[in-house]
């Protein structure tokens, strides 16, 4: 049978049984978070009380609040747990979007209204929903070369102000390193030129808060900052919460104006940001994690994931590997001279890693779902293929 045929066929009744077979047929060609084997991504294997959560509210819409009052009671509470971890002022407000590339349009279409411009000023390290961005909304992208440490270069930033300035944005864990760009310089230049400062924190906004307190070098990011003018944070990266889950949160309130439009037949007057209909699911079980695990509970997360790190970083130091930069996140680059070749043979082991092809090398991230005995695993694998490989 072809496969054409075989899908025409598959449009007719079937039973649970069958259908719930077939459904964990293909589920067993998927990565599974569970084995440790995934080191390249940056979401997590959601915690069991996230999934419960997120069963318990599969039927409701969060983008009809009228209809599901106590779901949009329990959004105002995530929201006002990321405000506050993100030290977000008294004016601030927020909303729940799908994700960092979500939260990224919004923030652009909100800095767009807001100035009328269309030139946005990014990190050459910018994650690449900034190019979608550009062709959305028909915005210009201006980049900025980086440091050799592969931070935002920001004594080249007043060159690229121009009239047409929209917005400039920092990075807080960027996507190929888990770089943090200088935000407080960023913000000056921000606050002195009245430019809307945007932080892309989908990465490091469950990272950052907690740096301090475990022993690890801080870094500032967010709204005490001044100047910054809004944060995404994504809850399903870091946060432990269940795809697909972020927050934009704005300094002021009234912002949100700028990107609402009137809405009938939704039980609401207004509707403020990109998407209508949306499962309250996601949003019950980052709620759900948050109050789980609490500040403590995050702070000794992160703690596992930053010694992982650095563990690892020593192991791949010892089969003679080095990395492009050091960990400011648990995010690692190690430098390869055939980096694709080192992944096709380590995914033929059953190991993803992700190719950073133009820093010539393969990412690992060290997401909470990763332990040392993975790493323990990994090593002599990747040392194995390396030397195959001709990389050490
Ligand atoms: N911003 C940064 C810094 C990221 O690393 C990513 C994804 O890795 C995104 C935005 C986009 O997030 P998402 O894939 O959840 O839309």
């Amino acid at each position: 049978m072809s496969y054409t045929s075989m899908l025409l066929e598959s449009m007719h009744h079937t039973r649970e049984k069958e259908i719930i077979e077939e459904l964990q047929d293909f589920h067993e060609k998927d990565y599974q978070f569970s084995s440790g084997h995934i080191l390249g991504s940056m979401c997590s294997q959601p915690h069991p009380i996230a999934k419960k959560a997120y069963e318990l509210f599969l039927e409701t819409n969060i983008g009809d609040p009228g209809l599901f009052k106590g779901t949009r009671e329990i959004e105002k509470r995530f929201i006002f747990f990321i405000q506050n971890l993100l030290n977000a002022p008294p004016t601030a407000s927020g909303l729940t979007v799908s994700g960092g590339t979500e939260g990224n349009i919004t923030a652009m279409w909100l800095a767009k209204q807001l100035s009328q411009n269309q030139e946005i000023i990014i990190p050459a390290s910018a994650h690449f929903s900034f190019q979608k961005i550009a062709t959305l909304m028909d915005m210009k992208l201006k980049p900025i070369p980086l440091t050799p440490s592969f931070q935002m270069d920001v004594s080249q930033i007043k060159k690229r102000i121009s009239t047409q300035t929209a917005a400039i944005v920092g990075i807080a864990g960027s996507t190929d390193l888990g770089v943090i760009d200088p935000t407080e310089e960023i913000g000056d230049i921000c606050r002195d030129e009245n430019i809307y400062f945007h932080v892309d924190a989908a990465f490091g906004g469950f990272v950052i808060p907690f740096l301090e307190k475990i022993g690890y070098p801080n870094y500032k990011f967010d709204f005490t900052v001044d100047g910054v003018s809004s944060i995404s944070i994504d809850a399903h990266k870091m946060g432990f919460a269940a795809i697909p889950l972020g927050t934009l949160v704005v300094r002021e309130k009234e912002w949100l104006e700028e990107i609402s439009v009137q809405s009938s037949c939704i039980n609401s007057a207004k509707q403020a940001g990109i998407l209508g209909t949306r499962s309250g699911g996601p949003v019950a079980a980052g709620y759900a994690i948050t109050r789980y695990l609490g500040l403590e509970g995050y702070q000794d997360v992160v703690k596992h994931c930053m010694d992982t790190t650095f563990y690892a970083t020593e192991q791949f130091q010892q089969i003679g590997l080095s990395l492009v930069r050091e960990p400011m996140l648990n995010v690692m680059c190690i430098r390869l001279k055939k980096p694709q070749k080192v992944v096709t043979m380590l995914e033929q082991q059953g190991w993803k890693v992700n190719l950073i092809d133009h820093l010539s090398s393969i990412r690992i991230v060290c997401m909470p779902q990763i332990t040392r005995e993975h790493i323990d695993a990994f090593v002599p694998v990747l040392k194995e293929v390396c030397s195959k490989a001709g990389e050490i």
